[in-house]
Order: C-alpha cells, then sequence, then structure tokens
C-alpha cells in the first residue's frame, strides 16, 4: 500500500522529521486561504501516487495566493501520468541550496533493512546509482541492532560533516517509522538543505500489504488508488496495474506473465496483469471483463485460457456476458477442457477465437494500432 505524499508527511511530521508548513486541499478557493495562511510563495503538488511529477507538471509555484488559486483551478481536475488530480499540497515554498536523497527498503538477497544515502537527491536514486556510483553510500541494518552509532557515521562519511548530526536524527527517526509501520520503503526525495535545517520535501512510504500491526492510520483508509485495482482486490483476483492500453486476462500467473511478454513483444502495452485464478466460472470471468473494460486507459482486450480445471464453455459464457454492450476489440485465445463448447458460444455471440498466443498478440496489437 502505497501511502500519498501528505499521508507520509503527516507520518514524518509524527516522527519529528522536519517538512515545510502546508496542508492538503481539494478546492482552489482553499489552495488560495492555505497560501494567505502561509504568507510568501507556496508550491501546489497534485497527490497522485507516482513520482516524477515535477516533470510532469503536476508541481507548480506561485508566488501570491491569486496564483495558488488560479493554478490550483489549472491542476485540479486535470490528469497527471494517468491519474486524475482530487487533492493538491499546498506548502511553503522552500529556499533549496542543496538536495540530498535518504531512504530505507528491504535488501531481499540479504534479507535486510538498508539504509541508502547521497548527497545528490532531488533526481531518482538508480539514476545517481548509475552514473555516480561513489554518490551513494548504503549500510545493512541488522533488525536486532537497529541503526547503531557506528552505522550510521559510516553512511554518512559522504555528507558534509555539517549536516551529519541532523542527517542521523532524521535517519534514526525514519528507521522507527519503517519498522513501527512495517514500511517495505520510506523514502525522502529531496531531503533539501534550507535556511533553517534539513527538510523533508517530499515523502514516500510504502506499507508491506501483509503488514501486522494494526493500522495506526485509519485516516489513511481513503488513500485514492486506481479504482480498477480497488474493486480487482475486493474481487479477490491478483491484479497489477501496468502502464499500457492493452487489458490482459488469463488463468494462472505463468500464463499471465507469458501472455504480458508476448504482446510487448508484438509492440504493444499491457494496461493490466488480471488472473482469475483455476477453476474460474462464468460469473467470475465476466466480472473480470467487465472490470477491464471499465478502465478508461484500455483500448482492447485480450484474454488467454487454458482450460484444465478451469472450463473453456464457463469461461466463453463470462466473456460473453461481461462483453456485451462493449465497442473494444476482444481477443481471445481458449484451448483445453471443453474447448469446443467454448468456442461456439463465442462464435455465436460473434467473437472468434484466435489459434495461438502468439496470434492472439499480433492481432490485439494490431487493432490497436488501427485505431
Ligand atoms: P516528484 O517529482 O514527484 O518526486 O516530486 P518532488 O516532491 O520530489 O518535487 C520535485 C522537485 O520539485 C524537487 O526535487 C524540488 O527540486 C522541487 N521542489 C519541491 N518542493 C519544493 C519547494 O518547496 N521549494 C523548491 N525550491 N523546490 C521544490
Ligand atoms: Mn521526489
Amino acid at each position: 500500500m502505497k501511502l500519498l505524499e501528505w499521508q507520509g508527511r503527516e507520518l514524518f511530521r509524527r516522527y519529528d522529521i522536519p517538512v515545510p508548513n502546508g496542508e492538503v486541499v481539494e478546492d482552489a478557493a482553499h489552495a488560495r486561504r492555505v497560501a494567505e495562511g502561509i504568507g510568501g510563495a507556496v508550491v501546489l503538488k497534485a497527490q497522485i501516487p507516482v513520482g516524477g511529477r515535477g516533470k510532469a507538471g503536476g508541481i507548480k509555484l506561485a508566488s501570491t495566493p491569486d496564483e495558488a488559486e488560479h493554478l490550483a483551478s489549472e491542476l485540479l481536475g486535470s490528469e497527471i501520468k494517468g491519474f486524475r488530480v482530487e487533492k493538491l499540497l499546498v506548502a511553503q515554498a522552500v529556499e533549496v541550496r542543496g538536495e540530498h536523497y535518504l531512504g530505507i527498503t528491504i535488501d531481499r538477497s540479504q534479507r535486510v533493512p538498508v539504509m541508502i544515502y547521497s548527497p545528490e537527491g532531488g533526481i531518482e536514486i538508480e539514476e545517481v546509482a548509475r552514473m555516480r556510483p561513489e554518490a551513494v553510500s548504503r549500510e545493512r541494518i541488522p533488525p536486532l541492532e537497529g541503526p547503531s552509532g557506528f552505522r550510521l557515521r559510516r553512511l554518512f562519511r559522504i555528507a558534509p560533516p555539517e549536516l551529519r548530526r541532523g542527517l542521523s536524527h532524521i535517519a534514526l527517526q525514519l528507521y522507527r517509522l519503517f519498522s513501527d509501520y512495517e514500511a517495505t520503503l520510506v523514502e525522502i526525495n529531496p531531503l533539501a538543505q534550507a535556511s533553517n535545517g534539513l527538510m523533508a520535501l517530499d515523502a514516500k512510504v510504502i506499507i508491506d500489504d501483509d503488514h501486522t500491526t494494526d493500522l495506526k492510520f485509519e485516516e489513511f483508509e481513503e488513500i485514492i488508488r486506481d479504482s480498477t485495482e480497488m474493486a480487482a482486490r475486493e474481487a479477490g483476483f491478483s491484479y497489477v496495474r501496468l502502464e499500457g492500453d492493452i487489458g490482459v486476462i488469463g488463468n494462472g500467473a505463468g500464463l499471465v506473465m507469458a501472455t504480458l511478454d508476448l504482446v510487448s513483444q508484438a509492440g504493444g502495452k499491457p494496461a493490466c496483469f488480471l488472473d482469475i485464478g483455476g477453476g474460474a466460472r462464468a460469473e467470475r470471468v465476466r466480472k473480470a471483463v467487465e472490470l477491464v473494460l471499465g478502465d478508461e486507459r484500455v483500448r482492447a482486450v485480450f484474454v488467454n485460457v487454458f482450460g484444465g480445471i478451469t472450463r473453456c464453455d464457463e469461461v466463453a459464457r463470462g466473456l460473453v456476458q461481461g462483453s456485451r454492450g462493449t465497442r473494444l476489440p476482444i481477443v481471445v485465445r481458449l484451448t483445453g477442457t471443453n474447448e469446443e463448447d467454448g468456442r461456439r458460444i463465442l462464435t455465436e455471440a460473434g467473437v472468434r477465437p484466435v489459434e495461438t498466443m502468439e496470434e492472439g498478440a499480433q492481432m490485439v496489437v494490431s487493432l490497436v494500432k488501427e485505431e
């Protein structure tokens, strides 16, 4: 579960990690009032669950409350990186002297949390690591030991000496937050050097979906996520949102992954991974198709089912019910148990099944391109 920036900021505040003054708003008039309250320039930041907002036009600087209101009315309701902007964070614009990076994640091969620091923040840490590996330092944090002094000294040996104390304090607090909330990632990028000390200008927090702590943040339950993802989870499907426009449905994680690969190789971009699981009946298939068709990014669907326990006639019935009334092309590859029945049901409903996965992938990609 990924928190939005303003939610991560709330957690930072509770853990004594400095953040600029600010408030989250849902309408332009409120943005103006917050800007008036702050006085001076503010930044308006779209609250969407992805990074890179700066480049995508999701972060604006306003020097007056008037400008804040105007820019807020433009940002709210607009679409950035595929997400509708429903909330803005209005925060004091901080004068930045330097941008650092500080994050904690889990090193799965070593099975320990690892802290990562760079004095060259503001851009993606992967990029810094690639271009200037010497500007990134990492320190494993054995859970029974925690971030002891010598580990923090080692982590921050590449930091400007006058900042090391401040950085260590923030690192300790960030580690507490990380373990209290059973996060898999906490990230401050940029951790800015401002006139009055270090400040977290951005907040990224991802909480393990299998966390065992009771959530101490019921107020975050309203987390805005892709609504298809939410609905899919409620329906009990394995669903992963991807960035493209071709809906991919199949049975079994391996088959769905292979289908994603084929679609990519054919030059297409999958919009999702949806696994209906084994032995799905018509009702479940209908639900899956409706879900994917309900995603406004989707321009075609590829259904790839291999019938074992799953019966092709059930799948076909669900498919026909779920796609009734849609104008989007649906490509189906259906083989295995009760295959003839399944194909007959599809053909009668005007859907022509393809013979192979490769053919299906090619076809769905060309249908999207034709449009
Ligand atoms: P992201 O692009 O989605 O990661 O959004 P960030 O919150 O990290 O903001 C992107 C960039 O905007 C930062 O790296 C900063 O350079 C800049 N920025 C954000 N907030 C402020 C601010 O208060 N003052 C200044 N000067 N720059 C800011
Ligand atoms: Mn950032």
